[in-house]
């Protein structure tokens, strides 16, 4: 089991497992981050590449792309830290050691676990409107991978929230023209967007309800229902971006034998990030505690409080780690 036994090991390798596992490098912890898509980064990389961040602390602004590259090059530092992509954890059990971890690749064990699966597998809310299915596959996305798609297009986004204001100005830099559309008078999102929303070219589109789809020639005729007099209106388009926000399936948490506290399907920790479950913490998305945002910068700074919590619990005797990170080699 030496081999195989880790100081630290943590489940999910989104932007604060990453920094998790950068920061337990730190610490000279014996660390695995496991990951069960074939890339880290999470639903960064994973749903928003070309968006661009504005709320990391020391970045004026860098997409989603830019942000996982620079945790995976400062990752890769840690060369003791070992990287397991592809590997999905199936269960966790406690043993006499710490935790039994199985994946679809093997099994391992672990001191102490940190839980930073975001809120598990995730999948796009789908539009539901007359005839979506017949016009899907040509017409509808539900992320913005790859910007050159839209370029010189006209496009809809449909959707009210954050993510969905930050599309349009995304968008508005390489289409011919952008519409957002949206069944209240108001957006939810940070005034300062909603701001640059209400001073762009974006085309509002308020309060609307998409009712049907339908291909005319080589355009998507979106037929919207305006909402209280039902009055409908005909907009066309070449694509339409759908951001409803997302599904989030907490199964494989669930089906763990070691089973922490839950508050709405999300992991309740106490303020040094531990579990109900001694030794088991949680960080990130999938971390809740009164007060909580699930925002990058919210869990960047629960990573070292986890990981500083589990090596003062293992290592009573090691000295806690002065201020200067500039001392480690
Ligand atoms: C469209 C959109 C725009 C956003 N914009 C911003 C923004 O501008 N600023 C901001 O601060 N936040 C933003 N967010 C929120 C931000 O993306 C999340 O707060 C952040 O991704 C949380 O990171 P995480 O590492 O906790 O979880 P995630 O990014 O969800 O990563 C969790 C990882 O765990 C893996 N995993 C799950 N289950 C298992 C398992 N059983 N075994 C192994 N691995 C597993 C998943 O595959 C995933 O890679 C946005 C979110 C969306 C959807």
């Amino acid at each position: 089991m030496t081999n195989n036994l880790y100081d630290i090991t943590i489940i999910g390798g989104g932007p604060i497992g990453m920094f998790a596992g950068f920061y337990a490098g730190l610490r000279n912890a014996k660390a695995q981050i496991i990951e069960s898509l074939p890339e880290m980064g999470g639903q960064v990389k994973a749903l928003y590449p070309e968006k661009t961040i504005l709320d990391v602390a020391g970045f004026a602004g860098l997409t989603g792309a830019e942000l996982i590259a620079n945790l995976q090059e400062q990752l890769d530092t840690m060369t003791e830290v070992d990287q397991k992509v592809d590997t999905k954890v199936l269960n966790l059990k406690k043993v006499d050691a710490g935790f039994e971890i199985t994946t679809t690749k093997g099994v391992s064990y672990s001191k102490a676990v940190i839980l930073a699966a975001g809120n598990g597998s995730f999948k796009p809310r789908e539009l539901r409107a007359e005839n979506v299915d017949a016009v899907a596959d040509k017409f509808i996305s539900y992320s913005v991978t790859n910007l050159e798609k839209f370029a010189g297009k006209d496009v809809m986004v449909a959707g009210g929230g954050d993510s969905a204001v930050d599309m349009a100005l995304l968008l508005e830099k390489v289409a011919n023209q952008v519409s957002i559309l949206h069944r209240r008078a108001e957006f939810r999102g940070l005034e300062h967007m909603i701001d640059k929303l209400n001073e762009s070219s974006v085309q509002i589109l308020t309060p609307y309800l998409i009712k049907r789809l339908d291909q005319v020639d080589d355009k998507l005729q979106v037929t919207a229902k305006k909402v209280k007099t039902d009055e409908e209106t005909q907009f066309s388009v070449d694509e339409l971006v759908v951001n409803y926000g997302f599904i989030s399936n907490n199964k494989d948490l669930q089906s763990f034998e070691v089973q922490p506290e839950l508050e709405h399907n999300l992991v309740k920790v106490n303020s040094e990030l531990e579990t109900s479950e001694p030794g088991l913490f949680s960080i990130g998305d999938q971390a809740t505690y009164l007060g909580k945002d699930t925002l990058i910068a919210t869990g960047l700074g629960e990573a070292p409080i986890a990981v500083n919590t589990i090596m003062k619990q293992l290592y009573p005797d090691r000295r806690l780690p002065i201020h200067s990170t500039s001392l480690h080699k």
